[in-house]
């Protein structure tokens, strides 16, 4: 069964940056799964995975325009030292889940002055080139259930 739209498919996955670091991976667990067609997993992947059988392998290298987005400034906000809580220790490279209009997001803490805070709220890996190593590990037809509510049900997927 060919992946295309309207199919679940299960993927193991190992996701470098361009300099070979290991960002990602599903080594050791159980494969990702995701419902093709109704994003899940970036646009560049999505494409590259069209077509392709349960037991094909895939190298593909995706750009930021297909992966996360570009970069974008007004994402990058300084705020005040005093509205984090007082004990709370901030330093570079640190991530918290702040609640947004489109639900959480990841904010990441870039800079730390005495008195300013800069958080960033674009995707931690906006801007970056994606290396995926991909084997899938199984294509099936989607239930109308998942269908209706545009994901995938059972392992996987949603528990509900
Ligand atoms: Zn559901």
């Amino acid at each position: 069964m060919n992946i295309g739209d309207g199919k679940v498919v299960l993927i193991h996955y190992t996701l470098r940056d361009e300099q070979g670091a290991v960002l990602g991976s599903s080594d050791g667990g159980d494969p990702i799964a995701y419902l093709h067609g109704n994003g899940g997993i970036v646009p560049g992947l999505a494409d590259a995975l069209t077509g392709k059988v349960a037991g094909d392998r895939i190298d593909v290298v995706v750009a930021p325009e297909k992966g996360y987005g570009s970069h974008d400034g007004r994402l990058v906000q300084v705020i005040p030292r005093a509205r984090f809580p007082g004990a709370a220790v901030l330093e570079p490279g640190q991530q918290f889940q702040a609640d947004g209009p489109q639900g959480g997001r990841t904010l990441t803490v870039t800079c730390v002055e005495k008195d300013l805070v800069t958080v960033d709220a674009n995707h931690p890996l906006a801007g970056k080139t994606l290396c995926f190593s991909v084997e899938v590990a199984e294509v099936r037809n989607a239930t109308r259930e998942e269908l209706t509510h545009g994901h995938v049900h059972g392992p996987g997927g949603h528990k509900h």
